[in-house]
């Protein structure tokens, strides 16, 4: 089994509560008009990794509090990303919360597969739903208004509540063919004038 990754990263209040270590995972087939992340839509892109060799690396990366599963759609690899928490969790010197962005409901996700319920079950703060570009963001955490955030877990409610109590940060950095990367969920009238003045950035949720 491997796990199609685009990005890793650890950034801090951007991509969920404290310091996290958050997986871009390449591919989605929703394909949602006006889609935030469009260059992590095709499903031959990033890298194919070993879940193991993955998990061996967010542990080189820490200090970080918890995991952000993004992308791309994560749960179009779940038991990739099963096994990778499952690594890392074995591997952790403290425990750590899950944040995952996913354009599924979370009806559909506990209708759906074992590898998407067990996904589920690994997951405390879950922003579910479609992203809808004709939609304003909501923060925190939603690119789109119809966007929820639901706590799964006791954990889940305590993230709820920290991310509610101070807004998300925006991080704006230089890719390696040196397009614009912005990370979290800036306001329309900031991405707005990005795209003005350095031409159309890249976006990683
Ligand atoms: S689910 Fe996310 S990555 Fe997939 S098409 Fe929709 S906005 Fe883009």
């Amino acid at each position: 089994m491997r796990l199609r990754l685009a990005h890793l990263t650890v950034t801090r209040h951007v991509n969920g509560p404290g310091d996290r270590l958050t997986l871009w995972v390449q591919g989605c087939g929703r394909g949602c008009p006006g889609c935030f992340n469009p260059e992590l839509q095709d499903p031959a892109g990033g890298r194919l990794l070993a879940p193991a060799a993955v998990a061996d690396r967010a542990v080189e990366l820490l200090p970080w509090d918890g995991v952000t599963l993004s992308g791309g759609e994560p749960f179009d690899q779940a038991g990739a990303l099963v096994a990778f928490l499952d690594r890392l969790r074995a591997a952790m010197p403290h425990r750590f919360d899950v944040v995952a962005f996913t354009g599924y409901l979370r009806e559909e996700l506990e209708a759906g597969p074992e590898d998407w319920k067990a996904l589920l079950a690994r997951v405390d703060l879950l922003v579910d739903g479609p992203f809808r570009a004709d939609l304003p963001p909501r923060p925190p955490l939603r690119g789109s208004a119809n966007q929820r955030l639901l706590a799964l877990t006791p954990r889940g409610e305590e993230l709820l509540t920290l991310a509610r109590r101070s807004p998300m940060d925006v991080l704006v950095s230089l890719g390696p063919s040196g397009e614009v990367v912005v990370s979290g969920f800036p306001p329309p009238e900031l991405l707005e004038s990005l795209r003005r003045r350095l031409g159309r950035p890249s976006s990683a949720e």
